[in-house]
């Protein structure tokens, strides 16, 4: 049935067989001959090319405006013209999930989709509608800046989930947007892997910021001398240009709207960071001091603080009990423990804080929401794709559990609507196997049983449950989970290296996470006194990003909330906002390790399209149906076609005017009539009767 040529099938429900190799085949073949996209069906399969192809140009914007999915070439162009086009026609909220590992080309694909966006909106040219475009295109900048990091599996890898909401008016033109940020991976502040880097900025400033401004901040221009910038061993990366980066986020700090002030303190900041993680400490066995003073000083000065209440809070705590206050000294390790929470948390409130800004910038002005009632949306997701590492910890199990509730949210939306319509509308269907996920949703999130509730159950005990202690919990809350097991439950199991495992069999494969540190990251416990520092700050913008630094030591704070709690709360908002939308989806693969434009490593390709699930996309989108609409709207939109049903149609129903209309123009054997809707299996036959129409 399928046409074959060299670059293999546009569309995998084409195949002549549905099964991993051919699949692989066909990706392979596309690969080889520069074809990076494929579709199933409507969702858009993209294989990182690791080279500039010439396919973006505004020719070929032209070539994909407004034009259906079918029509065109496979691309990612179509999948943003696919959600433009939902929201133009049907006034629906729209959005694109795109997926994958971390190399595979998310942020890529999201940028090219909203520079596709960009570039078909406004066809009047206003002024503030174009400058709502590049202050979102802009926004970009600063997010990779500040977010993103030189990883070993690329070199510029987001370290955060973002998901940005695109706002339309009446006439369909951009006017605004929003992000939503989602778990930043903060320890990288203090701490990175042999290859890798921290986050971008601390380069950009140090390699980019001219001389003067490095000396106000306290710096010397190599990263190299900095704890915090230097683990990694390589502070440069051929592929970027720090300095050039300096420049373009400093331009697009100024296109936001940021004020000198408020940019000022960013880098203050960040030099504050650099600073802080060359304090060091003394401890003679009884009391700890810092023995770093001119260090001490530069830190103080820069976060707009004395260096003696600096140095106090480094080395003490402040603690409430039974009515009294009273201050207790740290050990060196507790104090360097504090020093890297600090910083941690500096960087963090900074990024959020970063965000808050853009988002002011970005959002919907008063003088675009005059004409409309409503706005449109359309939502664009670029999150971390599953994970698994050596080692995996808490970051790995927030970031599996995020992919489990994409899942959740695809299965739900594709295979389960789907199969329920086709059996509501009485139409023959063989039903198609797939693994419903929920009970991996539900051995994360439950209450009370699940894997975050048993964590922060642990963590209420301060101190006195270790992270042995909480693995024991689990193992005897969830012996009898399908999905779970440990070293204890399960002796004989080779693959369960250590005694302080545990496993988790994912819809995307088995994943063991090492315990150790869960108790410590879930609580992510920032001592009090430092929030009480930086209220205390002379810099107000920095003050600002602390208000709970007003609250009072003796006051009983009310214990925050979780990190896996919170992740889990955000994650189900997440879910909640995408399942309001139509989605689209984009799937991103990595060809291989060695960020090579020509190798197609079968195996690790493999492995990411059993974990995207795309054979079992393919099999549910072929069994379906391409098209489907209520008679009544069919036969609105055909019945010039035939003579028989144009101007009105005069029979029984408008069933019937649809069975006649579809006989004549030999489609029969392409179709299926439900109760109360026609379904067309294949995409050319919807294609066809647009021309026949048009032709009219
Ligand atoms: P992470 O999860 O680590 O953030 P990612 O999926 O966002 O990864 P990208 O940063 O989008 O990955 O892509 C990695 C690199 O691959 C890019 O810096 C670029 O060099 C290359 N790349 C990705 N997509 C394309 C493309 N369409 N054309 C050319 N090069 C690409
Ligand atoms: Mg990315």
């Amino acid at each position: 049935m399928a046409h074959h040529d060299e670059a293999g099938i546009g569309d995998f429900v084409l195949l002549d067989q549905i099964n991993i190799d051919s699949f692989m085949e066909n990706l392979q073949v596309r690969f080889n001959a520069g074809k990076i996209y494929t579709y199933i069906g409507e969702v858009c399969v993209s294989v990182n090319p690791y080279r500039t192809i010439n396919i973006y140009g505004p020719d070929v914007v032209n070539q994909y405006k407004g034009r259906e999915i079918f029509e065109r070439p496979p691309h990612v162009f179509a999948i943003a013209d696919a959600a433009y086009k939902a929201m133009k026609r049907r006034g629906q909220d729209t959005c694109i999930v795109i997926s994958g590992e971390s190399g595979s080309g998310k942020t890529e694909a999201s940028k090219i989709i909203m520079r596709y966006i960009a570039a078909v909106t406004n066809v009047s040219q206003q002024a503030e509608i174009d400058r709502v475009k590049s202050v979102l295109i802009q926004s970009n900048s600063i997010l990779e800046a500040f977010g993103n990091a030189k990883t070993n599996r690329n070199d510029n890898s987001s370290r955060f989930g973002k998901y940005m909401d695109i706002n339309f008016d009446f006439k369909h033109d951009p006017v605004g947007g929003h992000i939503s940020n989602y778990l930043l991976e903060k320890s990288r502040v203090v701490l990175q892997q042999p290859g890798e880097r921290n986050f971008h900025a601390f380069y950009q400033l140090l390699y980019g910021a001219p001389d003067a401004e490095l000396a106000k901040l306290r710096l010397v221009r190599d990263a190299g001398q900095y704890y915090y910038t230097s683990q990694g061993g390589n502070t440069r990366v051929d592929s970027i240009s720090d300095r050039q980066d300096y420049k373009s986020v400093s331009a697009a700090l100024r296109l936001l709207g940021f004020s000198s002030e408020k940019t000022d303190c960013i880098w203050r900041t960040i030099a504050a960071v650099l600073n802080l993680g060359n304090v060091e400490f003394d401890d003679n066995g009884e009391t700890t001091t810092v023995s770093t003073p001119e260090r001490l000083e530069a830190v103080g000065a820069l976060l707009s603080v004395t260096p003696a209440e600096l140095g106090k809070t480094l080395c003490h705590r402040v603690i409430a009990a039974g009515g009294e206050v009273m201050e207790k000294g740290h050990t060196g390790v507790q104090a360097s423990y504090g020093r890297d929470a600090f910083a941690k948390a500096i960087y963090e409130r900074l990024f959020t804080w970063i965000i808050q800004e853009v988002n002011s910038a970005i959002e919907v002005r008063e003088e675009s929401q005059r004409y409309r009632t409503k706005n449109t949306v359309i939502g664009v997701l670029d999150i971390y794709g599953f994970e698994i590492f050596n080692n995996n910890s808490f970051e790995q199990f927030c970031i599996n559990y995020c992919n489990e509730k994409l899942q959740q949210l695809f299965i739900e939306l594709v295979l389960r609507q789907e199969q329920e319509e086709y059996s509501r509308e009485g139409i023959e269907w063989t039903n198609v196997d797939y693994f419903n996920n929920q009970i991996i949703c539900d051995l994360v999130e439950q209450p009370h049983k699940g894997i975050i509730a048993i964590m922060d159950e642990a963590c209420l005990n301060v101190g006195r449950i270790t992270d042995e202690m909480l693995l024991e919990a689990m193992d005897k809350k969830l012996a009898n989970h399908r999905h779970y097991s440990s070293r204890r439950l399960n002796p004989m199991d080779k693959e369960l290296r250590h005694g302080e495992e545990f496993r988790i069999r994912h819809y995307a494969g088995d994943v063991s996470y090492n315990i150790t540190g869960f108790l410590d990251k879930n609580k992510d416990m920032l001592y009090q006194d430092f929030k009480r520092l930086l209220y205390s700050s002379q810099n107000e913008t920095l003050k600002s990003m602390w208000p709970e630094g007003a609250q009072h030591i003796s006051k009983t704070t009310k214990r925050p909330l979780t990190a896996g709690t919170l992740f889990k709360n955000s994650m189900i908002a997440l879910i909640n906002n995408l399942a309001s939308k139509q989605p689209h989806y984009v799937r991103c693969i990595k060809p291989n390790e060695e960020k090579s434009p020509v190798l197609f490593d079968r195996e690790r390709v493999r492995h990411q399209v059993n974990y995207l699930g795309l054979i079992e996309n393919v099999r549910v989108r072929r069994a379906g149906f391409a098209y489907r609409q209520s008679y009544d709207r069919f036969l609105r939109r055909y019945k010039m076609i035939s003579q028989f049903t144009w101007p009105n149609f005069h029979g029984e129903s408008d069933k019937e005017g649809v069975k006649i209309l579809i006989k004549e123009q030999n489609f029969v054997d392409d179709v299926k009539y439900g109760k109360t809707k026609i379904f067309l299996r294949s995409p050319q036959t919807l294609f066809k009767l647009e021309q026949a129409r048009g032709r009219l």
